[in-house]
């Protein structure tokens, strides 16, 4: 007879990782599938300078051993108000525990001691920023960085070898659920894999799957909105009294003209600005960022993102999302970028005005062009209005040489009805992570694969939370 597993896991990014950690010493007989190549195999393209997004299937940024984590910044931010909806499903208390459990798991990996976010001037820091019309939101965050990250990573995927099995290059296709409870699951390859308990923690690379799988089990499923903006690179030193205390200075802002709210997103100082493919079976290139601990270079990038309600009967912002990024793909061949001035003066940048440009791009590939045909007028109009803001907070980030790569797009899942131990309405399914819609970075992520793989623990007799991992 097959062999019938404790609990299968879908996805190994940092929910996927989480969750296994959490289940490994039980001496349970756990799977941990990834549809992407083990972490010291993914080598995107693009690293090589200069190079245009090959679309790969899947993509080596996003997918794999360490999913998403692996080639992120490695920001761990460690506030249940920042990066998902944890605190709505298990109440702020609990968040704030879980998240210092999960933290002090990432530190004993190897995750650097600093914590940014508890300077003593903060306060003077909020003032200024009050009188410019932003309200700056600090948190506490530790940074690992790319290359910190994924030593991390690397060692959590050391510690589980031993103790689960672990299958990449495995995408899980259908599930298959009988009598209202998980039975198992259907690989690309037409393999039947049975299963007592599964997790599902496929990212944002897996969520319009997780989507379509759960409207054909007719789960209950919420759209949520998708943000639209820019990637700005500066130099260094522009932002560098908020981001040496702050790490992240974290800024909103409520454009005059249409009242949105623009913030600013995944500060990367000392960072480079990267393309990423986005969007599942139908992709479309996007801009991110993400530094080394070390070495670093002079130029900071963060994104403005704008977010907006859309009219009704419109539902499918997703779609509407992919279709304005689409637009930079068609007008560029990738990503835009174009000067600050050029943008303003209402005409394109170019080689030779980008060659002149004090601000060198650290992202070589985009090509230089006009963003206002790519980005509707309202998006534009309410980043122009922060990065004037923005200017009189930090001098210097309305510079004409001041660099925008677009588009910026940050999809995010669709969210699924859990409970609060993380299960769908299919008895011994979970779901954990971005691609479930709780969370929307890396601690928020792990924090959730916890609370489902505790309830695995919990339901196969082995206590409902383990001591370590
Ligand atoms: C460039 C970049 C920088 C970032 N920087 C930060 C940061 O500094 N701080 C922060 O908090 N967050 C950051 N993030 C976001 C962070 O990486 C994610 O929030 C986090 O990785 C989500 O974890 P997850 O486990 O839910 O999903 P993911 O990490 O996305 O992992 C999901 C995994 O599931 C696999 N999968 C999907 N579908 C299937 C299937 N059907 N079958 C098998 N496998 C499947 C995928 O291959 C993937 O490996 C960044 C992201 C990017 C892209």
């Amino acid at each position: 007879m097959a062999e019938k597993y404790d609990a299968i896991v879908v996805g190994a990014g940092p929910a996927g990782i989480f969750a296994s950690l959490e289940m490994c010493l039980a001496g349970l007989n756990v799977l941990l599938l990834d549809k992407g190549k083990e972490i010291d195999k993914r080598v995107c393209p693009l690293q090589k300078k200069g190079d245009r997004c090959r679309l790969c299937r899947p993509c080596h940024l996003v997918s794999g051993f360490g999913g998403a984590g692996a080639f992120s910044d490695g920001k761990l931010t460690l506030s249940p108000r920042v990066g998902g909806h944890l605190e709505e499903l298990i109440g702020f208390k609990q968040s704030e525990l879980l998240i210092d459990y999960v933290d002090k798991i990432y530190l004993d990996f190897g995750a650097p001691h600093r914590v940014y976010g508890e300077a003593e001037n903060l306060e003077e820091q909020e003032g200024r920023a009050r009188a410019v019309g932003l309200k700056l939101n600090p948190s506490r965050l530790r940074h690992m960085g790319s290359d910190v990250g994924r030593q991390v990573l690397s060692r959590m995927r050391e510690h589980l070898g031993s103790r689960i099995k672990i299958v990449l290059e495995q995408t899980v296709k259908d599930l298959v659920v009988k009598d209202g409870a998980i039975a198992a699951v259907m690989t690309e390859d037409g393999e039947r894999l049975a299963c007592e308990h599964l997790i599902l923690a496929p990212g944002r690379e897996g969520s319009e799957w997780l989507t379509e799988q759960s409207r054909q089990l007719q789960l209950e499923v919420k759209s949520n909105p998708v943000d639209i903006g820019v990637r700005v690179e500066i130099p260094m030193e522009i932002m560098e009294e908020f981001t040496s205390t702050l790490y992240e200075p974290k800024l909103e802002y409520f454009s005059r003209s249409f009242d949105d709210r623009v913030r600013t997103f995944c500060v990367c100082p000392g960072g480079e600005v990267i393309m990423e493919s986005t969007g599942g079976a139908d992709p479309v290139i996007t801009t991110n960022g993400f530094s080394y601990s070390e070495p670093k270079t002079r130029n900071t990038n963060f994104a403005l993102l704008v977010s907006t309600s859309f009219t009704e009967p419109f539902r499918d912002s997703i779609a509407y999302g992919k279709s304005l990024a689409r637009l930079a793909n068609l007008l560029g061949g990738g990503v835009l970028v174009q000067r600050f001035g050029d943008l303003m003066k209402g005409h394109r940048s170019t080689q030779a005005r980008l060659r002149n440009n004090p601000m060198k791009p650290s992202l070589e590939a985009a090509t230089p062009g006009d963003l206002s045909f790519a980005l509707p007028f309202r998006y534009l109009q309410g980043i122009i209005e922060m990065i004037y803001a923005l200017d009189g907070l930090m001098p210097g980030v309305a510079l004409p040489s001041t660099l925008l790569y677009g588009a910026e797009v940050k999809f995010y899942s669709s969210r699924l009805k859990l409970s609060r131990c993380m299960e769908t309405g299919v008895k011994n399914m979970f779901a954990a992570g971005d691609g479930a819609g709780v969370s929307r970075g890396l601690v928020q992520a792990s924090a959730s694969g916890v609370l489902a793989g505790r309830e695995v623990l919990r339901r196969m007799g082995k206590g409902s939370s383990t001591p370590g991992y």
